[in-house]
């Protein structure tokens, strides 16, 4: 994995942002804004979870490339764009290593430890929003395209729409699928007691979608969009409205 980020993008990448929010939040044609996700009393909270690292890389590019390691390197971007918008951060992870315990001798057992440390930190954040970054992958190879999952919690949907809507701008209407539920089985989204979405930005098992995955301009194109959907869902709190 790439150890360099976006320093000399980051300005345009956070133009590009604010550029977006901006378009965004002009009244559509029956007037409002665009709805916020819920009306926090405090600052929100982005709670950037790179999907898998540590003995668990997720799923595998037909070229071999971990999951693991693109969800990494896109959420440590959303984080560099976060930063220049103020947006108080925490990261589930931010290397492909992870710490165990002794007693966790399994694979199994190093999974099950690490997605109840990362619900214990989502859990125990107040005013936190999850944003779960990771990729999707099918047994046939034309399957492809970003989709924004939602879970139950109050202002999901809504701040999946939110992030459908950038990634749409930033990707093209054909290379996004709609947002939909997440499957129960995803445990961190189905335990969240937060907003949360998980956002499945491209298909491993597809040659055009892993192609692009493993370019730096994609990866970016995609840390972009992320940030643009979650400013455009909770500007509100964000910019400190008094709500
Ligand atoms: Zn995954």
């Amino acid at each position: 994995m790439k150890k360099t980020l976006l320093r000399p993008a980051a300005l345009t990448a956070a133009v590009i942002v604010i550029l977006y929010v901006m378009c965004a939040l002009v009244p559509g044609p029956h007037g409002g804004a665009r709805p916020s996700i819920g009306a926090g009393s405090g600052k929100r909270i982005l709670i950037i979870d790179a999907g898998h690292g540590g003995a668990d890389g997720g799923a595998v590019s037909i070229t071999g490339v971990p999951e693991s390691a693109i969800n990494l390197d896109i959420a440590l971007r959303l984080d560099q764009i976060m930063a220049f918008f103020g947006v108080p951060t925490l990261l589930t992870r931010t290397s492909e290593e992870l710490d165990y315990p002794p007693d966790a001798t399994t694979i199994r057992k190093k999974k099950v430890y690490d997605q109840r440390r990362r619900i214990t930190l989502i859990n125990s954040t107040e005013n936190a929003v999850l944003l779960s970054i990771h990729q999707n992958t099918y047994p046939d190879a034309s399957p492809h395209g970003a989709q924004a999952l939602y879970a139950k919690t109050e202002g999901s949907k809504e701040l999946a729409e939110s992030i459908h809507r950038a990634l749409v701008q930033a990707l093209g209407a054909k290379n996004v699928r709609l947002p939909a539920k997440v499957p129960e089985r995803v445990y961190l989204l189905n335990y969240a007691q937060c907003p949360a979405v998980l956002a499945e930005t491209g298909f491993l098992s597809n040659p055009a979608d892993e192609a692009l995955l493993k370019t730096d301009a994609y990866r970016l194109r995609l840390a972009v969009a992320l940030a643009a959907g979650y400013l455009s869902a909770c500007t509100n709190e964000q910019t400190g409205g008094a709500s």
